[in-house]
């Protein structure tokens, strides 16, 4: 097997994990319980709610993101990232066909979905793409600046041209963290072109996220109070093991109702009491996810995921710091978080090679990706392990460096022959 929590795995992004994670995951495979209706598990459904007020608090999102605010917004454990923008997009979609049939009367269902665009950077994570493919949705991927980052400007430009053209703009993905680079879109321009517009703002930080739990970082998530919609992954960045993504609704009354049926076989089910979680989700069944989420709050509390995240953030640093030190390699981003994008000053052909040659020595996994933007090819290192030290970062980085010897020392064998 691949082994994701070793300390010198940087590939893709981390897979969370923890001892106390695995206890609840083994729990609740115990209970068992299928939490779709309130009454199939009050604790389930009570402790899912809470658990993502905790989150939510951690996190300072707007209160109207809380349950505890008493209004009308809320927040859910979904199975993943995908899942939380496909149920968004949905949502979106519901709410504009709605919305246009009050004015044009006889305007079809069919006749609005064909003109309904959607929008993302370039450097969204295919799932945005994908939940376009699902839906029959069109998705338009607008270009990033210099950052890889996706401007107001550049979004208010697309509306007009597309308006112009009788499609009607709908939805809207902001990515914090994007896979490729972690990049940050402008989340606060893209919010004030969305209200402005009055299309549904959905913010993808399925990675990042977990980081604007420490005051510091949380300048990074300012304009989410723009969105309509809000995700992090838990599996990802914040130690608990795979599936768990948070996602928060702000108007979750209007949102899920087009999604919402009771069948006959719930109907003795107490079904006003509290809300019943299958209408947020594509799936009728759920495990009690909120357990983990519980245990891995329980036991880090904030400080010790605090700790966590930051201990990651300067070990990206330290990597960072010897790439640039190193006049044969470029770092191509400011490192913020976790994520370092750099490559060998040459040719992409160089930089696939020692990729390989990394790879194939098994002793550190690293990964490639391409600034779709650019067209670049770029190396992804990432601090992944739980348990990663500086001298795990020493020691990849002299794997690297290897690697990097041996392309660099048969060119100039080449070079003289
Ligand atoms: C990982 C990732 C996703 C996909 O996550 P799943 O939970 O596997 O669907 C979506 N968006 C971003 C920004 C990601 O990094």
């Amino acid at each position: 097997i691949v082994h994701w929590n070793s300390p010198r795995f940087h590939s893709y992004l981390p897979a969370g994990n923890c001892f106390p994670a695995i206890c609840a995951d083994m729990l609740s495979g115990v209970f068992c319980n299928i939490g779709f209706s309130w009454s199939a598990c009050p604790a389930s459904t009570d402790l899912e709610m809470v658990m993502l007020d905790w989150l939510g608090k951690m996190l300072q999102l707007p209160q109207d993101f809380l349950f505890s605010s008493n209004g009308t917004g809320g927040g859910v454990i979904q199975s993943s990232a995908s899942e939380s923008t496909l149920m968004a997009l949905l949502s979106a979609r519901e709410k504009t066909i709605s919305c246009i049939q009050t004015m044009k009367k006889d305007w079809s269902r069919g006749m609005i979905t064909d003109k309904l665009v959607y929008y993302a950077s370039t450097e969204a994570h295919c799932s945005v793409e994908k939940a376009g493919l699902l839906s029959g949705l069109t998705c338009r991927l607008l270009p990033t600046d210099a950052a890889f980052s996706l401007q107001g400007d550049i979004l208010q430009a697309a509306i007009d041209e597309d308006r112009t053209l009788g499609f009607i703009p709908f939805f809207v993905v902001g990515t914090l963290g994007t896979t490729n680079s972690c990049a940050f879109d402008n989340v606060d321009k893209l919010g004030e072109v969305c209200k402005k517009e009055n299309l549904w703002f959905h913010i993808d930080a399925a990675y990042a996220g977990a980081a604007f739990i420490c005051p510091e970082f949380r300048y990074l998530l300012n304009g989410v109070e723009y969105a309509d919609s809000f995700l992090l992954c838990p599996a990802k960045w914040l130690l608990t093991n795979h599936d768990c993504c948070a996602m928060w609704i702000k108007d979750r009354e209007n949102a899920l109702k087009p999604f919402s049926i009771t069948p006959a076989y719930l109907k003795e089910d107490v079904e006003e009491q509290t809300l019943n979680y299958r209408n947020w989700g594509i799936t009728f069944g759920r495990k009690f996810r909120s357990l983990k989420m519980w245990f891995v709050f329980r036991m880090f509390g904030v400080r010790g995921l605090q700790t966590y995240i930051r201990k990651h953030v300067s070990l990206a640093h330290e990597f960072e710091n010897l790439v640039k030190n190193d006049h044969r390699f470029e770092v191509l981003l400011p490192v913020v978080l976790g994520v370092v994008c750099f490559r060998l000053k040459g040719s992409e052909a160089q930089n696939e090679e020692m990729l390989s040659v990394i790879n194939k020595r098994g002793k550190i996994t690293l990964k490639s990706s391409r600034i779709r933007s650019r067209d670049l090819y770029v190396i992804r290192f990432v601090v992944c392990g739980k348990d990663t030290e500086s001298e795990d970062i020493l020691f990849s980085w002299r794997e690297i460096c290897l690697a990097a010897n041996k392309i660099l020392n048969s060119k100039n064998e080449d070079d003289r022959r």
